[in-house]
């Protein structure tokens, strides 16, 4: 079993660890009253691609020989990499779901009480979340030597970034407009702006 593999145990700590974050921040947003959502087909068929390419294939991976014919070596090197990687999407992760608190959704919704949050790590981009997503999924394809549960999830989250992103923003400009037009002229989406100047108080 590919789990007794160091660097598969290295990954599946950082999978529970990820895991776990999203169940503790995600348990308080149930309670929220929606007053708004944006889902198409797109959200309808992506969400369940993250699913299965981002957790049902790295646990058949390591747990049972199914995907094995998808398998091929990594050198150590890319491995170490990895692991750096994997330690600052999870802190980014974390840290982005604490800043979020209750504005918090799976998918594009605004709630009752819903604002721009503009501090932490949302004071110099906009989408903290989606880049430690991105940056997870880096690492898993970069720990876990198979083509469908390492680059699987890479693949569906960069349809669901490029697809998801704009609709997120024109959802936030619609319900915040100028406050959230002067948001995004102080920030970059996932590189911060670097001439970019903070006009609010
Ligand atoms: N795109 C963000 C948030 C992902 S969670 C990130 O990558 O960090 C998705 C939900 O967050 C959306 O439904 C939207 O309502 C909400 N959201 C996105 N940016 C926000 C912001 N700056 N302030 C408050 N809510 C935000």
């Amino acid at each position: 079993m590919s789990i007794l593999e160091p660097w598969n145990i290295v990954f599946f700590i950082g999978f529970i660890i990820y895991v776990v974050t999203r169940g503790i921040f995600a348990h308080p947003t149930k309670a929220n009253e929606k007053i708004g959502h944006r889902i198409d087909l797109s959200e309808k068929t992506l969400l369940p691609a993250m699913l299965i390419s981002g957790l049902l294939f790295p646990v058949l991976y390591l747990f049972t020989p199914l995907l094995s014919f998808a398998d091929y070596d990594l050198p150590t090197w890319v491995h170490w990499i990895g692991m750096v990687v994997i330690i600052v999407a999870l802190w980014l992760f974390w840290r982005s779901h604490a800043d979020l608190g209750k504005n918090w959704s799976p998918t594009l919704e605004m709630r009752k009480g819903h604002s721009i949050v503009r501090d932490g790590v949302y004071r110099r981009i906009r989408h903290p979340m989606y880049a430690a997503i991105w940056l997870f999924s880096i690492a898993q394809a970069l720990l876990l030597d198979n083509w469908l549960a390492g680059w699987g999830v890479v693949l569906v989250f960069t349809c669901l970034y490029v697809i998801r992103t704009p609709r997120e923003e024109k959802m936030l400009l619609d319900h915040f407009g100028k406050d959230y037009q002067s948001y995004m002229a102080e920030t970059g989406r996932l590189v911060p702006r670097i001439f970019a100047k903070r006009n609010h108080k």
